[in-house]
Formats: structure tokens, C-alpha cells, sequence
């Protein structure tokens, strides 16, 4: 288990600044054109790993919500989804006979809102998937839930095809909230969902909560958050969100007048996580939080967590396929992305049967520098000799940059470097993301170009 994090107002105002999630490195904001269905043939050839983890990307939601920065389509058609299923079954034919040496240990359905699907479409997908791969007896299944738009009968359909994991998108239980970003949601309704998930057995049943949204003060979030600990969930993500109107004309809706000021944010966040902490959940990091039974808290107090495109997970050594407009795969040495808009989707299966538009191959440099930031985002704490012995380098020599850029932090008491070790601090867990940022070689060009996050 990883030290609670200690909150240091001085250090907060001094060291909150934006930066990468690290969902990824390199970061998909790294990935260049030019890359094709070769290209993951190459990146198969090249992977030890013979575990695959499938992501499948639907794209519909019925309704806007202004705060959205996901690439989505709204509509009301659901034949549109058969269309998208028609090429999706293209895509599942060109690539799954490449992974004919793969089992599937985890498959997670994300949007948008995969279930946008009726229950005869969802059929129709997981039998697609069924058909095509080779599941192991025991592989996880998730998917994300919009509790507005779940169909009756719907979770126990979900369940009979095989899924066991669920994550429900919240966001926030207070009615202005609600009103204010276009997503009105009773808790009465998450309440009932969440018991047939529970009743069903489906399990590490998570919710997605965001702070930083109009009309949210410390006190009306601290009433969101009470009520979510009595739903009891297994696992909650508590997302800053980030308003990038330039970017996401979603968000354009939302007037910056009813956001909370930046001292009101952290008041929330330091005050959620009193309150989750207090309430026996682990804090895994970033904005994540896990009861103390779940396998995601298990894992990194085991120190075999991980982190890919869907944030933490158990499952980080499988190869990772994407399936669908904009999904993401990392096998082997290779990072691929699909055409990210669904007309160039459909035009690019058509033309080729392959939706790849870009990538990246990791250079030997990328892999020692992923692993250092995983093991850090992780685990917080990472044993030179390890890396040394994994990778035949002198740590301090092949680091020295990055350990100079460290000093002012371990200065500040963030970070303790030793001549074996490097350990976050529990001052420091908050801000694990500016750690890893001094090993990331691409962030100086990128961070010209780019608005990331706050850390916090
Ligand atoms: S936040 Fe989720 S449900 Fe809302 S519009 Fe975006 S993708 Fe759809």
C-alpha cells in the first residue's frame, strides 16, 4: 500500500501544474502517420507476449453532456450502430486471424456509451468477438454503463453473454450539477442498477465521479461523495475535469463563471480524499481509489500493478488490440490508432479492410523510460538494480538528466533519492505525475503544442 498522501498547501501551489496522464509512454500524442495492418503484423512478430487484452471502442450516446471531451457521436438512430457493427465485423475479420495464438484474458466495451447497443446489437457484437478469438475460461469482462440509458432487462442480458465487471459513469449526485452539464441521473436509478449488478455477481464494480464542474462547492461534493461511499462501490475514479473549450465544443455550454475557483478544486479533492481514505478505501493513485479486497488494490500492494490506454489494470502484460473508430493498441514494441472520426473509419476498411492511420515503434530508449514511469505511476518507488539488471545500463549514468531534474523535488521533500532507490514521498504522491515527467524524453516539444491536465 502506497503512504497517504499528505496535503502541503505550499507545495500544492508550487508544484500544481499540467502534464500527462501516462496512460502511455510515449504518449499518444506521440504517434505519426504511416502506419498499417504491416505494421501490426510486424508488431505481433515482435511480441513475447502471447495474452491479449481487447478494448472496443462504440462511439454513440443519446445525449450531450457539455463537460464531454471523449470522441463520441450523438445520436438517436440506433441503426446507425448496425452500420458500425457491419464494419467493425470487417476490422474483427482482418485482424483477429493474426492473433489466432493469443487468448483473450480481458475484453472491455468503451465509449461514448457501449450501451448505446440494444441487447439483439450487443448479441450480435460479443458473438463477433466469441467467433473470432480464443477466450481463456476465466477472462474478464467489462463495460461501461450509462445508468440513464440502460435498457430493461439489459444488465441481466450483459451478464448471460458473459460479463463480469462493470463501470458506471456518475459523475456527480447533485441536481444543479446535473442540470448544468445536460446529465440528469437519479440516484435511485444508479442505487437499483448497482444492486441487480451486485445480485448477478458481476464484480471490482466501479463508478466515475469528476470534480470541477459548474455549480460544485466543497459542501455540495462532499454530500456527492457520502452518498457514493453508502452505494459501497468496489473501485471509484475521481476525475479533475479539465475545461478546454478550444478543443471540445462540448464544453462550450458551460459557462467558467459557475466552475468552482481553483482554491474551491482543491478544496474538493483534499476533502474527497479525506473522505475516501477515512471511509477504508486505498488511495491507488492519481485520482483513483480501490476498497482494500480489490484486485487492483491487491495488485500494487503486491507490486504487480500496471497501467495502459484504460488507466490501471491487473492485465498490463497482455498485448492490448483496439477495435473500433480511434481505439488504441500497444503490441509488442509498437503503439497503432485507428482513424480517430467514423467516416474515414468506414472509408479506410473499405479501400484496405485496415483502419491503422498512426504509430509509433518504441525505441529501445522508449521501453527503459516506460518502464521506469509504469513502475513509478504504479508502485511509487522503483529499485535502480533492477532496471540495471533488466535493461544492462548504469541507472545514475543513463538517468543523470532526470535525476538532476529530480533534485528540486527531493528538495522539496516530494521525492527521496538514495544511491539504490528512488521512493515518492507521501508529500509527493499527488504529484507522481511531474515525477515521471522528468523521464519522459518528448515532453519539452510536446508541452509547446499541447494543454495537458492539471496533476491535481
Ligand atoms: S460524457 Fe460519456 S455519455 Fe456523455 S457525451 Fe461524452 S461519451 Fe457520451
Amino acid at each position: 500500500m502506497i503512504n497517504l498522501p499528505i496535503w502541503n498547501d505550499s507545495l500544492i501551489s508550487k508544484y500544481n501544474i499540467s502534464g500527462p496522464r501516462y496512460t502511455s509512454y510515449p504518449t499518444a500524442l506521440s504517434l505519426e502517420p504511416g502506419y498499417s495492418q504491416s505494421d501490426l503484423q510486424a508488431a505481433i512478430t515482435g511480441s513475447n507476449s502471447r495474452t491479449l487484452s481487447l478494448y472496443i471502442h462504440i462511439p454513440f450516446c443519446h445525449q450531450l453532456c457539455y463537460y464531454c471531451g471523449c470522441n463520441k457521436i450523438i445520436t438517436r438512430h440506433q441503426s446507425k450502430a448496425d452500420v458500425y457493427l457491419d464494419y467493425l465485423a470487417q476490422e474483427i475479420a482482418a485482424k483477429a486471424p493474426l492473433f489466432k495464438h493469443y487468448t483473450v484474458e480481458q475484453l472491455h466495451l468503451g465509449g461514448g456509451t457501449p450501451t448505446f447497443l440494444t441487447a439483439e446489437q450487443m448479441t450480435r457484437l460479443i458473438s463477433m468477438l466469441n467467433n473470432a478469438f480464443t477466450f481463456s475460461n476465466n477472462a474478464q469482462r467489462g463495460i461501461e454503463i450509462d445508468p440513464r440509458s440502460l435498457a430493461p432487462n439489459m444488465m441481466e442480458h450483459l451478464h448471460e453473454l458473459g460479463f463480469n465487471r462493470v463501470s458506471f459513469g456518475v459523475q456527480d449526485f447533485n441536481d444543479a450539477v446535473q442540470t448544468a452539464v445536460n446529465r440528469p441521473q437519479q440516484l435511485d436509478e444508479v442505487l437499483a442498477i448497482l444492486t441487480e449488478a451486485r445480485t448477478l455477481g458481476f464484480k471490482s464494480i466501479n463508478m466515475d465521479m469528476i470534480y470541477g464542474l459548474p455549480f460544485q462547492s466543497a459542501e455540495s461534493y462532499r454530500q456527492t461523495i457520502e452518498q457514493l461511499i453508502a452505494l459501497s462501490p468496489d473501485r471509484v475514479s475521481v476525475f479533475n475535469y479539465a475545461h478546454l473549450p478550444d478543443r471540445f465544443a462540448a464544453q462550450r455550454k458551460l459557462k467558467e463563471a459557475d466552475m468552482p475557483s481553483a482554491g474551491e478544486k482543491l478544496e474538493i479533492f483534499k476533502q474527497t480524499l479525506e473522505q475516501m481514505t477515512t471511509a477504508g478505501y486505498q488511495f491507488i493513485g492519481m485520482d483513483h481509489f480501490a476498497k482494500t479486497d480489490d484486485e487492483l488494490a491487491i495488485a500494487q500492494n503486491e507490486g504487480h500493478l500496471h497501467r495502459n490506454f484504460q488507466g490501471y489494470t491487473t492485465h498490463g502484460d497482455c498485448d492490448l488490440l483496439g477495435l473500433g473508430v480511434s481505439s488504441i493498441s500497444q503490441i509488442g514494441h509498437m503503439i497503432l490508432q485507428n482513424e480517430k472520426d467514423l467516416k474515414p473509419y468506414y472509408q479506410a476498411l473499405e479501400d484496405k479492410q485496415c483502419a491503422i492511420t498512426k504509430g509509433i515503434t518504441l525505441s529501445a530508449d522508449d521501453e527503459i523510460r516506460a518502464a521506469v514511469i509504469k513502475q513509478l505511476i504504479c508502485h511509487f518507488e522503483l529499485d535502480k538494480n533492477v532496471f540495471e539488471q533488466r535493461f544492462d545500463i548504469n541507472f545514475d549514468e543513463y538517468f543523470a538528466q532526470a535525476l538532476t531534474a529530480l533534485e528540486p523535488l527531493a528538495a522539496d521533500g516530494l521525492v527521496e533519492l538514495s544511491n539504490h532507490t528512488i521512493k515518492v514521498t507521501s508529500s509527493g504522491n499527488l504529484f507522481i505525475r511531474i515525477i515521471c515527467m522528468c523521464f519522459d524524453a518528448y515532453l519539452q516539444n510536446q508541452i509547446k503544442t499541447t494543454r495537458f491536465s492539471r496533476v491535481i
